[in-house]
């Protein structure tokens, strides 16, 4: 993907996406102004309903919007045809979930190296290198199940880094884990930001998540309400909540 490396990687312009129509119409989001730097760690914040996945959709390319525009390394996904589109979902995005999305009948490694041959990514080593850098190479042919929460959203990440993408969109990744399990979570979060020079966007409604990002995006009812830069972020093993 040809882009200059000053240029930001996902730029979006009075984008908006309602749902429905009329009377029934739903303005999930509406005129989102937003760069994203390389390498940067962002944290969205706001309540639930204040559009928090709608943002990380188009970001995405998941859902389209339905005004305005979204760039993602250079591309319009507006107006990229179905299978360009598909290219940079697969080489550019990486997705997190709350509730980790692992397939239960696979082990950690398998989890990982279906997805690196699904997009391409499988060359020798590489499913070994991310279960490495999530620091679960000891865990690798244990089933979901027999993983901690904070394990199984580590076997997520690494799924979701195997590809090596420019920008990963974590969805409430700590939703579903206590303190000391979201952080380690959130410490590899904050790594992959600073050592890899990808950039994080971690959408939550944990004000205290904020503290450990570069910039804290505030979204209510659909709008970016507050963009702020954190002047000193937190390492995320001292976050507390
Ligand atoms: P958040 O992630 O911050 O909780 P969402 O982006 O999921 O918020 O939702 C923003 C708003 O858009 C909410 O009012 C939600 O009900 C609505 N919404 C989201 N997805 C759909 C959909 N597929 N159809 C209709 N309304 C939707
Ligand atoms: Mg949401």
């Amino acid at each position: 993907m040809d882009q200059p490396a000053t240029a930001p990687l996902a730029v979006l312009t009075g984008a908006g996406r309602t749902y429905g129509s009329g009377e029934n119409a739903v303005h999930a989001l509406r005129d989102v102004d937003l760069e994203l730097g390389h390498g940067e760690l962002v944290v969205v914040l706001g309540p639930s309903g204040s559009g928090k996945t709608t943002l990380l959709n188009l970001l995405g390319g998941i859902e389209q919007a339905t005004a305005g525009r979204v760039e993602v390394a250079g591309y319009d996904l507006g107006a990229t045809k179905a299978h360009q589109l598909t290219e940079i979902r697969r080489d550019v995005i990486g997705f997190v979930f709350q509730f980790f999305n692992l397939i239960a009948t696979l082990t950690a490694r398998e989890n990982v190296s279906v997805l690196a041959e699904l997009t391409g990514h499988a060359r020798d080593g590489r499913v070994e290198e991310v279960l490495a850098e999530v620091e679960l190479t000891d865990r690798a042919d244990h089933f979901p199940a027999q993983l901690s929460g904070g394990q199984q959203q580590r076997v997520a990440i690494a799924r979701a880094l195997v590809k090596s993408p420019a920008l990963l969109l974590c969805d409430e990744p700590t939703g579903a884990l206590d303190l000391e399990t979201g952080r380690t979570v959130l410490d590899l979060l904050q790594r992959v930001a600073r050592e890899q020079h990808r950039t994080v966007v971690i959408v939550t409604h944990n004000r205290a998540i904020a503290a450990m990002a570069d910039r804290v995006v505030h979204m209510r009812s659909g709008r970016i309400t507050e963009d702020t830069v954190v002047a000193e972020p937190l390492p995320a093993a001292e976050v507390v909540w």
